[in-house]
């Protein structure tokens, strides 16, 4: 199947998991996640109207940013893990930071995206909402004074939260998914913190019912990495 195709058809189960919740389609949004996808395959999603990519390693995204400059208004967010060491190499493409979990890390973007001429810079708070050790982001009770930090500062634009479950468990993901919105509404709600991103390709349904604003999905669409 090509890549048009398949974003087809990402795109009508994102529109009709939204109507069946009895939200507008219109308010979710979708990142494609391309890592370790060719640039070719991202062109080719890109020819078939799609604008917004993820990608979870920071050279990774600096390459394929270079090589694809010429399409100047692909939306980059990345979604990996960040080191406070790759945050310069980051903030050169990223439009979106999905994956802040400490203030250090908060304020090393803030300082980078400043030099680089990039600020205010949108991020997310990762939120740690599953035991498994090779999960991210931030424990609830520390969301308070990271949320009250970012904000702060006005190199940063505070956008809202993002999570991910553990692979595969269908029961788990609505919970998790349940818990964020939930923390959300705890810190201000969708005035203060309008994205949630959650739901990948195997749980993006259960997530738009829980309320997602952002569903990041690779496989449904590029195929298996
Ligand atoms: C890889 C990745 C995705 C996409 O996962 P698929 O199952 O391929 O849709 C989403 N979010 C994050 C954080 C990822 O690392």
């Amino acid at each position: 199947m090509s890549i048009a195709s398949t974003l087809a058809d990402v795109r009508a189960r994102i529109a009709s998991a939204a109507r069946a919740a009895g939200r507008d389609p219109k308010d979710v949004k979708l990142v494609a996640v391309s890592k370790t996808h060719a640039p070719e395959k991202i062109r080719e999603a890109h020819a078939a109207g799609q604008r917004t990519f993820g990608e979870s390693y920071a050279q990774e995204l600096d390459d394929k940013s270079k090589a694809l400059a010429d399409l100047a208004d692909i939306e980059w967010h990345f979604i990996g893990h960040l080191q406070s060491n790759k945050a310069k190499v980051v903030v050169r493409s990223a439009r979106v930071i999905e994956t802040v979990h400490s203030s250090e890390l908060a304020s090393e973007i803030g300082k980078r995206a400043a030099s680089a001429s990039r600020a205010p810079i949108d991020v997310l708070v990762e939120v740690k909402l599953s035991e498994e050790a090779s999960k991210h982001g931030a424990a609830p009770a520390e969301l308070g004074a990271l949320l009250d930090a970012i904000e702060k500062d006005s190199r940063l634009r505070l956008r809202g939260l993002m999570t991910m479950p553990p692979f595969g468990d269908a029961v788990i993901a609505k919970r998790i998914f349940d818990e964020l919105r939930a923390l959300r509404d705890r810190h201000g709600g969708a005035s203060r913190l309008p994205e949630l991103s959650m739901g990948m390709t195997g749980d993006f349904e259960i997530a738009i019912a829980s309320g997602a604003t952002l569903v990041r999905i690779g496989t449904a669409i590029f195929g298996a990495r």
